[in-house]
């Protein structure tokens, strides 16, 4: 998969694009290494919500970025990062049918 993904970034603030580099995901403007949130998952929380406020992309965003930094299964991955929007009181898009599906490139 080509990175086009623009996400806020927890170090220097800017939503910027990932660079994947060697299975790595690094921020374009300061290389802030997002596969180490995996093992601090009060950040890896802190920056899923700031892109969840932003709106229907960053929760996209949100989305694939968790499956990438935490390699859960997709349903579990898609089920957590809900639940996280759901305690934040982030209303995220009707899951009709074809929008996860869409997002993942399955059905
Ligand atoms: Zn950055």
């Amino acid at each position: 998969m080509k990175s086009t993904l623009y996400v806020k970034c927890p170090k220097c603030g800017e939503t910027g694009l990932i660079k994947e580099i060697q299975g790595k995901y690094l921020c374009a403007v300061c290389n802030f290494d997002y596969t180490t949130l995996k093992d601090e998952p009060v950040k890896l929380d802190e920056m899923l919500v700031s892109n969840l406020k932003m709106g229907p992309m960053g929760q996209i965003m949100a989305l694939t970025m968790h499956e990438l930094i935490t390699i859960m299964p997709t349903m579990e991955s898609i089920q957590y990062v809900k639940d996280l929007a759901a305690k934040n009181g982030i209303k995220l898009p009707d899951q009709k049918k074809g929008f996860f599906s869409r997002l993942f490139g399955k059905g």
